[in-house]
């Protein structure tokens, strides 16, 4: 599934993994959480966040 990247402080809302902060279970796309849901860092709302780019590989640190 799409991962999302905040756009304020970079979060990267995980869909497997979901949001345990926020209540969020596992398995569920960046598209049904709730509208009241927010970033759990930062606090920003759905809208700023935007689909994570794929073409380039993932850096493990
Ligand atoms: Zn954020």
């Amino acid at each position: 599934m799409e991962k999302f990247v905040c756009g304020i402080c970079g979060y990267v809302y995980d869909p497997e993994a979901g949001d345990p902060v926020g209540g969020i279970e596992p398995g569920t796309p960046f598209r049904d959480l709730p509208f009241s849901w927010v970033c759990p860092v930062c606090g920003a709302s759905k809208d700023m966040f935007s689909p994570q780019a794929t073409d380039t590989p993932q850096l493990m640190f």
